[in-house]
């Protein structure tokens, strides 16, 4: 049963599904390379051609908030070079344990915001489910890093709490599906979970936040495309990119296939220091993506977590990025620059508050 309950699809839609497999390999691959990601910082350094030096510091760091790096985004980054900006994303560094003033660990409010295990609800019209406590990469500057996933729902049946304050909520027309990373969920899970939430008549929307197309690019698959032209709600995509670099090869197709299956697809992106503070790295980042038809969302000023103070841009500089950009890049490459104010309706616009 690899295809899931409510996915039925014509005939002609199967055998095209079964040619892509091939080009694919298995349809399940994505799990092998999850399960291939390399995980010990040693590995990491040493297939980067990187100091020795920096294996103890990442070692020690990585117990806190471990490791871990798809094979596919790793053959992105540049051997030798230590401030590769791909690298910099997923390197514990001993700057993460220095305790910083005004960083904390749930920068966002997000404690404060669960309606229900695993629902957050912030925005009016929108709720966010974390619908997994993995992902496929670590993001060292991630909010999230210290969010309680163990207390969030596994089994099937402990997301009944949550649905059914969906359910009760006739406001909420649109679900956010989050956490982690909702597609390391299987298809199974996932194509149940969208039946689920096609039983509420008031949602109108199923948008995925997910940095898998971007990180673990052959989980992008036929299967998943037909469940989500399928689904009986109109859903979205929002990929996270932060760098051009990250726009390579199988992440171009992986993106390409979303694109071409019909699936509104918008990136969100973290200005993050020596990443992507440069106007040629946003402009970059921008016009890849249009070119493949993906437009750019946000731009996020970082959330202030624990242990990410190092990645921290001031909103002045990325002001005058947004600025620089503006003059350069076609009116629809420009990212919204918004940071997260607990408590505030939306996330917040940058640009007009000077
Ligand atoms: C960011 C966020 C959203 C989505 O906000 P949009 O502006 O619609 O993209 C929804 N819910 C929560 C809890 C969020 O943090
Ligand atoms: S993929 Fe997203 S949720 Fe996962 S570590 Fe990166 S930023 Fe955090």
């Amino acid at each position: 049963m690899e295809i899931g309950v409510g996915i039925s699809s014509p005939p002609s839609l199967r055998s095209d599904a079964t040619s892509a497999a091939h080009a694919e390999t298995t349809p399940d691959s994505w799990r092998h390379s999850l399960a291939e990601a390399v995980r010990d910082p040693a590995e990491l350094i040493e297939l980067l051609q990187l100091p020795t030096s920096l294996i103890e510091p990442a070692r020690r760091v990585a117990e806190h908030f471990p490791l871990i790096v798809p094979r596919s985004f790793l053959a992105r980054m540049t051997p030798g070079d230590v401030s590769d900006p791909l690298l910099r994303q997923v390197l514990p560094l001993e700057a993460e344990l220095s305790m910083e003033a005004g960083f904390a660990s749930d920068p966002v409010g997000d404690g404060d915001a669960r309606v229900a295990p695993g629902l957050l609800h912030k925005y009016e019209g929108r709720a966010l489910l974390i619908a997994a406590g993995a992902c496929a990469v670590h993001c060292r500057y991630c909010f999230r890093r210290h969010y309680a996933y163990n207390e969030e729902p596994r089994r099937l049946e402990d997301w009944e709490p949550a649905l059914a304050a969906l359910r009760e909520d006739t406001s909420i027309t649109e679900v956010i599906l989050s956490g982690g990373d909702p597609l390391v969920l299987s298809d199974r899970r996932l194509s149940v979970l969208f039946e689920r939430l096609a039983e509420i008549d008031h949602l109108r929307r199923i948008r995925i936040h997910s940095r898998l197309p971007i990180v673990l690019p052959n989980r992008v698959t036929r299967t998943l495309l037909e469940l989500l032209q399928q689904a009986e709600r109109q859903t979205l995509f929002v990929v996270h990119a932060n760098h051009p670099h990250e726009i390579a090869d199988d992440c171009r197709e992986a993106l390409r296939m979303l694109v071409a299956g019909g699936i509104p697809t918008l990136n969100q992106a973290v200005l993050l220091r020596g990443v992507n503070d440069s106007v040629e790295a946003l402009a970059e980042l921008s016009l890849r993506l249009v070119d493949i038809g993906i437009f750019p969302y946000y731009l996020h000023q970082l959330d202030r977590v624990q242990g990410a103070a190092h990645f921290e841009v001031s909103e002045a500089e990325g002001r005058a990025l947004i600025d620089a950009l503006r003059a350069r890049l076609p009116g629809y490459a420009v990212p919204r620059f918004v940071r997260e104010i607990p408590g505030a309706p939306s996330k917040t616009p940058l640009e007009m508050n000077p």
